[in-house]
């Protein structure tokens, strides 16, 4: 008779490209199977509550398409066509087409590809410290927070803010821009917990009736692009009634009085033309948060994925600014809390050995990279070879008819290192397996909270996954890069970081799970200055020297307007393209993670655009009929979805389906742009006109 193996609960922590970084507990059973994943409970900001995608993570990691074996391809470009081949050849071919790369047209021809498939630092970043190592062409991560962190660094000077469990002392809190209830579940638990507790008020910003707006008290539809004309209504309000707050402005802003003149023509009236809000909307929301001191501004990433995505932020950070609300504890704002950390990453990255006069390529234009655009590339060589871990551009990516031309080039050599086969990995000429959280050590920290976590290996891989690491070492053998990193294990890695960074040994972090390093609060409330030589909040930023790492100017920087305001540099509808389209996340997928597990898929079901009833009748679509929609940079279909909480004139596509699960197999970003956003680039995701029809 079997006996069932026990079930031991093991500490992790989650890996998703999610600012809740939630600390976990894992049901193992035996050495090499899960249960359920719950979270820990005592991990104050996770409080026990973590998303239901990644409580039934068997699902995911127990996947029967789960890669396990290296490939080599044997078929045309993204035909899927693979055999098996060993690890050491694999890894052979790999180190020889980058070797020929190197040879024929420099190191610069090389270019290693990562993004946050994973957010361990070990497992998502060593593929820099082989980058730098043997000076293939560096990589400008831009995809996800190039617009925001601008932004909000503009007004505050560090990328930091109010503790974000302080939203469980708020009297009101404003989720601007980002649908927490699918994508950051702990900004609810918080939030609701205020309510609960205290009667505060919930408000919720976004374009579309997403779950968190319904949960809101006060739910405020705009269309999209139009977040900064609010913000100056709010601030004109509140210049207006005298529920700004003279004091704090006088001791801790740059220019009050230049602001207050700016926003007195902008009105409610004039920003609910803008908006698309009443008045009376614009006016409550303004009442309320200039009457409520501890008001906590939670502000998201989504508004910020348009053309004025970056202005956005920091007109909406204005508003704590102008009624005061820092100096009150659950007042404030908060966006991330990735500028707290100051982690030594030398040894994870290789920093020592960069070599700051090879080319960054930016991520976000991977098209235009791969398909020799000169700006692209930065006027270089062209890009000969890649290796591609933890992230999908094929489906991420904008501009996608680009991407995809790039990679089907013969002449590009391409490794992906993945757990399961993409549509990136269809289109590599080797493919690796790879491990996934639980079967690997890792440290981590986080963007919506304070907490730095180690997570142990608590599961043997499926035979045949190697770890990043593993992989990044063997390959640094094979092409004589030379760096100490490559031969420590994580764990000595990791060890060596905490060190060097001041945080103890990684013993004494894995007996703790992790640390809580929140700054106090008159740190992280600004009350002894903002990030500036003056200590003051700029409503006044200078663009040009915005605080934060870049590789320069982008977009249509010199243009951006010098004060909060609506900057109409968004693409505008016309007679040919009259719909504004989004590609919002969904509840099931985080990005084009969980797109092959069955619960995600039965409860996304399929690609859907979501249609106000009243464009739709004007369009004789029904519900469940076939949409075409496209503009100049291609066109896809889907299936429509008739929902009274789309706004008129906008169409929203949720989640990252694969491009393969479209009736013609181009995904949604088939139709975003690749222009590089100001002030230093990214991606306006949110921000495309389209044409719709019956298809
Ligand atoms: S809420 Fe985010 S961090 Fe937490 S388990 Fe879900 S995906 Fe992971």
């Amino acid at each position: 008779m079997n006996v069932p193996a026990e079930i031991v609960r093991k500490p992790s922590v989650c890996p998703h490209d999610c600012p809740s970084v939630c600390a976990l507990d894992v049901e193992v059973i035996g050495r090499s199977r899960i249960g359920r994943i719950r979270g820990a409970p005592d991990q104050t900001y996770t409080a026990g509550v973590v998303c239901a995608k990644v409580a039934r993570y068997s699902e995911r990691i127990h996947h029967q398409d789960r890669l396990t074996e290296p490939l080599v391809r044997v078929g045309p470009k993204g035909s899927g066509q693979f055999a098996p081949i060993g690890w050491d050849e694999a890894l052979d071919r790999v180190a020889e087409a980058f070797l020929e790369a190197e040879r024929r047209f420099g190191s610069e021809s090389v270019w290693p590809y990562f993004y946050a498939g994973t957010m361990g630092l070990v497992m998502r970043d060593g593929i820099e410290r082989l980058t730098h190592a043997k000076r293939y062409s560096r990589f400008y991560g831009t995809i996800c927070v190039g617009i925001a962190w601008p932004g909000y660094v503009a007004g505050t000077g560090r990328l930091i803010g109010a503790d974000p469990r302080e939203m469980e002392k708020s009297d009101c809190i404003v989720i601007w821009g980002t649908n927490a209830v699918a994508t950051q579940v702990n900004v609810m638990t918080h939030a609701v917990r205020a309510r609960k507790e205290r009667g505060a008020k919930i408000v919720a910003i976004d374009i579309y009736e997403t779950e968190t707006m319904r949960q809101a008290d006060l739910a405020l539809r705009l269309r999209p692009g139009t977040d900064g004309a609010l913000a100056c209504a709010v601030m004109h309000v509140l210049f207006r009634d005298d529920l700004a707050d003279r004091d704090y402005l006088a001791r801790y802003t740059d220019a009050p009085a230049e602001l207050e003149a700016h926003v007195r023509s902008r009105d409610p009236a004039w920003a609910a033309a803008i908006t698309g809000l009443e008045v009376a909307e614009i006016e409550a929301f303004a009442a309320l948060v200039g009457s409520t001191k501890r008001t906590f501004f939670r502000l998201g990433y989504g508004f910020s994925r348009q053309r004025n995505g970056a202005v956005n932020m920091h007109a909406a950070l204005s508003i704590p600014a102008v009624t005061g609300a820092w100096a009150y504890e659950g007042g404030g704002a908060f966006h991330s809390n990735s500028g707290i950390f100051n982690l030594r990453k030398t040894m994870i990255e290789g920093l020592d050995v960069r070599d700051s006069r090879v080319r960054r390529l930016d991520q976000s234009r991977v098209g235009a990279v791969l398909t020799g655009d000169a700006d692209a590339l930065k006027n270089g060589p062209p890009v000969k070879a890649m290796l591609i871990q933890n992230t999908n551009p094929l489906a991420v990516a904008p501009h996608q008819e680009k991407v995809r031309r790039g990679f089907a080039r013969e002449d590009l050599f391409v490794c992906v290192h993945e757990q399961f086969l993409t549509d990136t990995a269809r289109y590599a000429d080797v493919v690796l397996p790879a491990t996934m959280f639980l079967e690997h050590d890792d440290l981590y920290t986080a963007g919506g909270h304070q907490h730095l976590q180690f997570a142990p290996k608590a599961i043997d891989p499926p035979p045949g996954c190697r770890s990043n690491h593993e992989v990044i070492a063997a390959l640094a053998e094979r092409l004589g890069a030379e760096h100490p990193g490559f031969a420590m294990t994580p764990r000595e890695i990791i060890d060596w970081t905490l060190q060097e960074s001041g945080y103890g040994d990684l013993a004494t972090l894995e007996a703790r799970r992790w640390l809580d390093l929140q700054p106090p609060f008159r740190e992280s409330h600004f009350l002894d200055g903002f990030g500036f030589p003056d200590g003051k909040f700029r409503f006044k930023p200078d663009w040009t020297h915005t605080p934060l790492a870049n590789d320069g100017l982008k977009g249509a920087w010199r243009d951006m307007p010098a004060l909060p305001d609506h900057w109409p540099v968004i693409e505008a509808v016309d007679e040919r393209r009259p719909f504004k389209l989004a590609t919002s996340p969904s509840h099931n997928f985080l990005n084009s993670t969980f797109t092959q597990t069955a619960t995600s898929l039965l409860r996304e079901r399929r690609p859907e655009l979501l249609i106000n009833p009243d464009d739709a009748a004007g369009l004789e679509i029904g519900n469940g009929d076939i949409v075409e929609i496209g503009n100049d940079r291609g066109r896809t279909r889907l299936h429509a979805r008739l929902f009274s909480g789309a706004t008129r004139g906008v169409l929203v596509s949720e989640g990252i389906w694969p491009p393969s699960a479209f009736l013609d197999g181009w995904g949604i970003n088939a139709l975003v742009g690749d222009d590089s956003v100001a002030p230093f680039g990214g991606v306006a995701f949110h921000d495309a006109t389209v044409w719709a029809r019956r298809a």
